[in-house]
């Protein structure tokens, strides 16, 4: 099932040159999908346009289709797209409405049939989803950028959408509270959620990602598996800075060696396999002597 479909979608921003040209693409219901690519190559304007913020908010020019879980995008308002894809933004602190947290989760929940106690029960459940337990009544101003970034997964998870999208969720963090949130995201589509992400740097993602999208000057470059992509990356001048440094190293020693290792999602996996083929070189060699 496919969860996202373009077919031959351009967009132009109101009084802008085109932005995105005459994009084709599928993300699979369940994928961990990400899109990359350099800065303005229109990585941000394709997340907005699964949410539909693209065109519905911005307004501008577009061509082609666009169908979220079968709906078409464009007959649709944003409300009735917002049912099925919960969007965190870049600047997710924008996001934030409320001055606690269990009143920024309920926030969307307010014009629901639910019941005040229905709705404290929810809420309660999605912080505990997004490893935010127990921090209801804290205020949203003194959480620190990791618990803000959950906070707002956790106000459009509790809406009970398919699809998240987050652009660059983890721009502010460090290493530690950005592998978090990464794990956070792929407990979610362990849980069957489709998830999409920008991200320019892959090293985040190489654990999770079942497809990566690269995106150049507003089109669509490549899409693949996380192998088949950074293979098709490393091998063009123009991406081959995109690559992270573990995948530069294993695929040096591919092509240096002839050797040919799996996909390499860890640094630990990375160890295991060198290991391996060190040891089957050398026990090669000791039966030759
Ligand atoms: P990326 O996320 O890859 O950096 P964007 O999607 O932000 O790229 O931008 C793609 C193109 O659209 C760029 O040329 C950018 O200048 C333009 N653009 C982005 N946002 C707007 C906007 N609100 N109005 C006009 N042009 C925009």
């Amino acid at each position: 099932m496919t969860a996202v479909r373009f077919e031959n979608f351009s967009y132009a921003y109101p009084n802008s040159d085109i932005a995105l040209d005459n994009i084709s693409l599928s993300i699979p219901q369940g994928s961990f999908s990400v899109i990359t690519g350099p800065s303005g190559a229109g990585k941000t304007t394709l997340a907005l346009a699964v949410a539909g913020v693209v065109p519905h908010y911005f307004g501008g020019r577009q061509g082609g289709s666009i169908c979220v879980n079968g709906i078409n995008s464009f007959q649709s308002s944003m409300g009735e797209l917002a049912e099925h894809v919960g969007t965190v933004l870049a600047d997710y602190e924008s996001q934030l409405v409320a001055m606690t947290v269990a009143e920024e989760v309920a926030f969307g929940l307010e014009t629901s049939q639910l019941s005040r106690s229905e709705i404290t029960a929810l809420v309660s459940q999605t912080l505990v989803k997004v490893g935010l337990a127990g921090l209801e009544e804290c205020q949203v101003a003194g959480l620190s950028g990791g618990q803000k970034q959950r906070l707002a997964i956790a106000s459009v998870l509790v809406m009970s959408p398919d699809i998240l999208v987050l652009d660059e969720p983890a721009s502010a963090l460090d290493p530690e509270g950005a592998a978090g949130i990464y794990e956070l995201l792929y407990d979610l589509n362990c849980q069957g959620k489709t998830v999409i992400v920008v991200e320019h740097q892959l090293a985040r993602i190489l654990p999770y990602a079942s497809q990566v999208i690269v995106m150049q000057g507003g089109s669509l470059n490549f899409t693949g598996s996380l192998e088949q992509t950074l293979e098709f990356m490393w091998q063009h001048a123009s991406l081959k800075l995109g690559v992270p440094a573990l995948w530069t190293i294993k695929l040096r020693l591919e092509q240096e060696t002839g050797l040919k290792f799996g996909a390499w999602k860890s640094e630990s996996q990375a160890a295991e396999e060198i290991n391996r083929s060190i040891l089957t070189s050398t026990k090669g060699v000791a039966k030759s002597a």
